[in-house]
């Protein structure tokens, strides 16, 4: 669909020109986030630089009644930016600046489109950094962290984006523009930092952040535990938590992962390897190799085959970077992958893990496995061919199966990459209708025209508008009936 050229006058007349972008061959960048399963070009997408500007685009919008998704770095997982709905892309990559670093508080003003590493690398010469590190972190932005509540190798010990935003500046799908709070003290009333963060650009967009600045570990170590399979690694997890160790950060690899990042980095791992562990410790430097010590005798009774420390920086960074560029890594087993997200009890992990062969076997599919194991967030790689529809086919319900099971065993269908489009026929597997009606009335609440990330979220065969009205006749009449059979939309 064209807009009117009114309308197009009105964004450029609020951002310039080349603030506006237009044209089906450069719309076709935005069709889709990290998560190439549904695809969906907007009809415009504006760059502001302000939060004046966002604002005054979203009145655009509010007044037309056209659909608007908020943008970062578009590396999600979850098709979470991706317009399925058409409408107004807003492209938050013009706001990238590092507005103010406030030691004194240990907070740091940010706008939207700062890059979660450059966040860090700014702030390490002020004995400081930015905790939330997903593997992405070279590429995302700070707003998709806020929107999608992401994690990292080290929220194991430091906490999820949620735990390190203080206050957000917020355009609301109406236009307004607020402050959550001021980032110094509590704010009282609502915590709407809290329901902002994780929302998934669909209460508000976020135009700038109070986030909290987490002072560098005087020392760190780190090393590279190999286990002959599986469920000794496992173990080994388990029994590091269980003996009061909290490392800043607990990996695993499978034998397949292990067999692509060795290619591509030169690790030289023996072929034997059937799991690696990456542990890293930190904290200050007294006691730090005795801390280590422990963790080594942990693996080595649960019959790890090498134990190797990464002494220097350059090794350390040398594993580090096999770890978080490993689906990369893929790329060289197989053309195409599909990466599922989701988390079970830690001590569950063998038993999923179990399951992930089975399933691998049932579909046909080789799934290499790379997680966040201290937390219990699984990262299957499904390996497929995505030209062949067949295999696109097994490699869907690969996942859906590995979800279900996650579920099963006490689990959750996404550990940290959001519900986007990619989960939300998966929600009702996981909550009631009542659950979902509650959602669907905080939703509303902000948002009563269905206006900022339409079709994200809720079980596409359920209407928002419809579990919200379900709420509202539930507060009216103090009870919550389930959706009778066949009303999904
Ligand atoms: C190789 C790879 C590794 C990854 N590893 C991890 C990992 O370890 N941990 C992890 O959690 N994730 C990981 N991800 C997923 C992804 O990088 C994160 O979800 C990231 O936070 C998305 O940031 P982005 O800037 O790319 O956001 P986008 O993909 O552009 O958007 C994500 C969501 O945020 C919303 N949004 C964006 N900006 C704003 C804003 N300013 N206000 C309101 N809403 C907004 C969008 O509408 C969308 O719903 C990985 C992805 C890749 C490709």
């Amino acid at each position: 669909m064209q807009y009117s050229g009114e309308l197009i006058r009105a964004l450029q007349a609020v951002v310039g020109t080349r603030g506006v972008v237009m044209g089906d061959a450069a719309l076709m960048t935005y069709e889709a986030d990290g998560c190439v399963m549904d695809l969906h070009a907007p009809n415009i997408v504006v760059l502001p630089q302000t939060s004046e500007q966002t604002a005054a685009i979203v009145k655009i919008a509010h007044q037309a009644r056209i659909p608007v998704v908020a943008r970062g770095a578009g590396t999600g997982l979850s098709g979470g930016a991706t317009p399925i709905h058409g409408g107004i892309v807003i492209a938050m990559t013009r706001m990238d600046q590092v507005l103010e670093v406030d030691a004194a508080n240990r907070r740091v003003r940010v706008q939207p489109g700062v890059i979660n590493w450059e966040l860090s690398q700014q702030l390490a010469p002020h004995g400081y950094a930015f905790m939330p590190d997903p593997s992405s972190q070279k590429a995302c932005t700070l707003g998709g962290n806020i929107a999608n509540n992401s994690g990292g190798p080290h929220c194991l010990k430091y906490g999820m984006t949620t735990n390190h935003v203080l206050a957000l500046r917020t355009v609301l799908p109406n236009g307004d523009l607020i402050w959550t709070g001021n980032g110094r003290i509590d704010t009282v009333g609502y915590d709407l930092a809290g329901v902002m963060t994780g929302s998934e650009g669909m209460f508000g967009i976020v135009t700038e952040a109070w986030v909290r600045m987490t002072r560098l570990p005087e020392a760190l170590r780190v090393v590279l535990a190999l286990f002959p399979d599986i469920p000794s690694a496992s173990q080994t997890v388990s029994t590091i938590i269980a003996r009061g160790i909290l490392p800043a950060a607990l990996e695993m690899m499978d034998k397949l992962a292990i067999k692509a990042v060795n290619g591509m980095y030169k690790l030289g791992l023996p072929d034997s390897a059937g799991s690696a562990l990456l542990i890293e410790v930190d904290g200050v430097s007294d006691g730090l190799d005795e801390l280590l010590a422990q963790v080594v005798g942990i693996c080595r009774e649960h019959g790890a085959i090498e134990v190797r420390p990464a002494t220097t920086a350059a090794e350390q960074a040398q594993v580090w970077a096999a770890r978080k560029n490993a689906f990369g890594a893929m790329g060289r087993l197989s053309p195409s992958y599909y990466l599922v997200d989701t988390v079970v009890p830690r001590t569950k992990l063998p038993a999923i893990l179990a399951h992930v062969g089975d399933v691998a076997k049932d579909f046909h599919l080789p799934i290499a496995n790379v997680f966040h194991a201290g937390d219990g967030n699984l990262h299957p790689l499904i390996l497929f061919d995505r030209r062949d529809k067949q295999q696109l086919e097994r490699a869907l319900g690969a996942a859906t199966e590995i979800l279900k099971e996650s579920v099963r065993l006490g689990g959750v269908v996404s550990g940290e990459h959001g519900i986007g489009v990619e989960k939300r026929d998966y929600m009702d597997i996981l909550f009631t209708t009542a659950d979902l009606a509650a959602m669907a009335g905080l939703r509303k609440s902000f948002d009563p025209l269905d206006l900022f990330n339409p079709g994200k979220v809720f079980p596409a065969r359920t209407g928002c508008g419809e579990l919200a009205e379900l709420r509202q006749n539930a507060i009216s009449a103090n009870e919550i009936t389930a959706l009778p059979s066949g009303t999904w939309i």
